[in-house]
């Protein structure tokens, strides 16, 4: 299966400021030496040669992500802000799916604001969208947040296809492919989802405050995090901030290692960034995060930052 980040920020959307853009310019003019500038070969070497917290973002779209299976069948996590650019990208490419499957790991703000955006699919009557959750008022839930005052129309202006499925215990399955989940500690509850296909296992988790129960290995536990490919986690917090913020629903990046260590994690993707925190700063933990795993351990996963448009093969 293949994995792409559309949104990768906690919270809130936060754009790059003025300030942000200028200091990357400025980064990247004190750095260049004439001979950089030769011909266009050298410029390019340049270029690729400059570390990814200047010459990228990790962005700054709220929580979305694309999966798509070996039958090309699309699979889409939450609806955080960075669906919108997810749909206006295939309609780009003129790509016409005709059905797409979303589902909610919970329904904070930032996971659904962008649902209303996912144009032209949801305006679309061609389309057939299913919405999932283990959730039995799925419906309301969604419905009831998108009407006036809060949203000047409601869902029942979606000329697409609207289906809701509320998911059974033992999760679902597209074709080869098995979907399943856990529940999470997150303020108001939260789902992480787990993808399997061709032996290779995919987990989503995001919002979570990882805590002792799961790090213990019972039956559930160990069915749902043994083996696991690639694991895309919620890794908001620095250690201090998450001492500071205990029970807001967030886990610091140096448990991230500690969990994706004791679970033999191959991959781990650091995810729902902090707000405040710069391209520079995200990729500083990135680098501690690294430092921790090699020091700290005997086993250490290969260790990525999430960042908007990055595509991988799990
Ligand atoms: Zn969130
Ligand atoms: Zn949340």
């Amino acid at each position: 299966m293949r994995i792409k980040f559309w949104g990768v920020r906690g919270s809130i959307p936060v754009p790059l400021t003025n300030n942000q853009l200028q200091r990357k310019i400025s980064a990247v003019v004190q750095q260049i030496k004439a001979e950089d500038l030769r011909s266009p070969e050298t410029r390019e070497l340049f270029l690729s040669r400059l570390p990814d917290y200047i010459f990228t973002t990790v962005g700054g779209n709220t929580t979305c992500i694309q999966v798509t299976l070996a039958d090309d069948t699309m699979i889409i996590f939450d609806a955080g802000s960075g669906i919108r650019e997810l749909g206006a990208s295939l309609a780009r490419q003129n790509r016409h799916i005709r059905h797409y499957h979303i589902f909610f790991t919970h329904f904070h703000w930032d996971h659904i604001q962008g649902l209303p955006f996912f144009a032209p699919q949801v305006y679309n009557s061609e389309c057939s969208i299913t919405f999932y959750s283990p959730l039995q008022n799925l419906r309301e839930i969604l419905s009831y947040q998108m009407k006036p005052p809060y949203f000047p129309i409601t869902m029942d202006l979606f000329s697409a296809k609207i289906n809701y499925v509320v998911l059974p215990p033992e999760g679902i399955s597209f074709g080869k492919a098995k979907l399943t989940y856990r529940g999470v500690n997150h303020p108001g509850g939260c789902f992480s989802y787990k993808v399997s296909e061709n032996g290779r296992n995919f987990i989503f988790s995001t919002d979570t405050e990882l805590r002792e129960g799961d790090f213990i290995k019972n039956n559930d536990t160990c069915n749902f995090y043994n083996n696991t490919s690639m694991l895309v986690l919620d890794t908001q917090y620095t250690l201090d901030e998450a001492i500071d913020k205990y029970d807001w629903g967030h886990t610091s990046f140096s448990l991230g290692v500690d969990f994706a260590a004791e679970w033999r994690v191959e991959k781990l993707a650091l995810f729902h960034h902090e707000p405040l925190y710069e391209d520079r700063k995200i990729y500083d933990i990135l680098d501690k995060a690294r430092w921790y795993a090699e020091n700290l351990y005997n086993y250490s996963p290969q260790l990525l930052v999430a960042r908007e448009g990055l595509e991988l093969e799990v």
